[in-house]
């Protein structure tokens, strides 16, 4: 079956899309720690990310790099920070996440709760960036 992943970035789910090539997808995490947190993922379907073939993992760091640019320029932030854990999805993805602190990349804070129009908006706004 395919992962929740693959099926966003085949338009089956729906997301706040942030930029997408033939191989990469980028779009907005549902629960964020912060205003633009993003997910980037490969449309091949791998779980771990140091299982990826070595092209897409290149490709996939470069892919997010870009994106994390239009993040910085979007986003009024310190520095986008990057994590990778996968414990929830098992389809390789990496969080680019706006930081005013370092305490803004803990995963166990509560999480920000935003409007359609809201992830909307930062979705857009992003976009334009890249
Ligand atoms: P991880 O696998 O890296 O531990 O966490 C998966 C991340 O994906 C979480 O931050 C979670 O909020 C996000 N996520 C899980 N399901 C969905 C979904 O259906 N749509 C979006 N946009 N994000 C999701």
């Amino acid at each position: 079956m395919a992962s929740i992943f693959s099926l966003i970035a085949a338009g089956q789910i729906p997301s706040y899309k942030i930029a997408e090539d033939e191989n990469y997808y980028a779009f907005l995490d549902i629960n964020p720690l912060a205003k633009g947190h993003t997910l980037v993922i490969p449309k091949k379907e791998v779980d771990y990310i140091f299982d990826l073939d070595e092209q897409t993992y290149a490709g996939l760091w470069a892919f997010a790099k870009k994106v994390a640019e239009g993040i910085k320029a979007a986003i009024p932030c310190k520095r986008v920070g990057v994590a990778v854990l996968g414990m929830e999805v098992p389809h390789a993805h990496i969080h680019l996440v706006p930081l005013q602190t370092e305490g803004d990349l803990n995963f166990r804070n509560k999480k920000l709760s935003l409007t359609p129009e809201e992830f909307n908006e930062i979705a857009q706004k992003i976009a334009a960036a890249i």
